[in-house]
């Protein structure tokens, strides 16, 4: 089982004794957010030494079982005894649980959330919303979705990550590539991506329809028209 350590040391944190990252995996797939090989999952499973486990690169992540997970440390490098490569965005899910103290970080290419971030490169605003709650947001305050640009380079996005994100906000998107979504485990990690996914579908949607949000009226550098 990939959530323990060959010599049992983890430790201090609770989890179930099988991985819950499979099941997240295909249903994130199913959602069509993880075509081809993309995107990647993970979650912290002991504080001392700090583990996560994350989905290995270069598997379909309708066929993600437990062996395809691979225990990294904090810097994303894998663990002694551990076979599998981990994903490339590795060092930036392990940013993301340090930074914000999140225990689950949810990484998908939905396409939803790059077009909202054509549309509003400078954050997409959001305004009034009943499914904020959902990112665990005040349904009647303004908050704006972080948007940050891609880089092939770790490194340099999870600086730009870490500097762009709002403590109150669990979320970034990386223009043109996707986003990153994070909670206090993998549940509620892939509850706020398909949070925000459909409420980047109703900014998109009021934008070309120029009807009923704030978000209509926000900054926008381009446009559909
Ligand atoms: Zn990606």
């Amino acid at each position: 089982m990939a959530c323990k350590s060959e010599d049992g040391a983890l430790g201090g944190i609770e989890h179930e004794s099988s991985s819950p990252l499979p099941r997240a995996s295909a249903r994130l797939y199913r959602a069509g957010w993880m075509r081809g090989t993309s995107g990647n999952i993970s979650r912290v499973i002991a504080s001392e030494p700090w583990t996560m486990e994350i989905t290995a690169s270069g598997i379909p992540k309708d066929q993600l079982t437990e062996a395809d997970l691979v225990l990294v440390d904090e810097l994303g490098n894998p663990r002694a005894g551990q076979s599998g490569r981990p994903s490339a965005e590795t060092r930036l899910h392990s940013a993301i649980c340090r930074a914000t103290g999140a225990e689950s970080v949810v990484h998908v290419h939905a396409v939803s959330v790059i077009l909202a971030a054509d549309l509003w490169p400078a954050g997409v605003p959001l305004e009034g919303i009943e499914q904020l709650k959902g990112l665990g947001l005040d349904a009647d305050g303004m908050t704006v979705i972080p948007v940050v640009p891609n880089s092939q380079d770790m490194e340099e996005l999870s600086r730009w990550v870490l500097a762009a994100y709002q403590p109150n906000v669990p979320a970034v998107i990386v223009a043109n590539h996707g986003c990153y979504a994070w909670g206090a485990d993998i549940q509620q990690a892939v509850d706020r991506t398909e949070s925000l996914d459909w409420l980047a579908q109703l900014a998109i949607a009021r934008c070309q329809l120029s009807v009923g949000s704030p978000a209509s009226e926000h900054t926008t550098e381009r446009r559909y028209r």
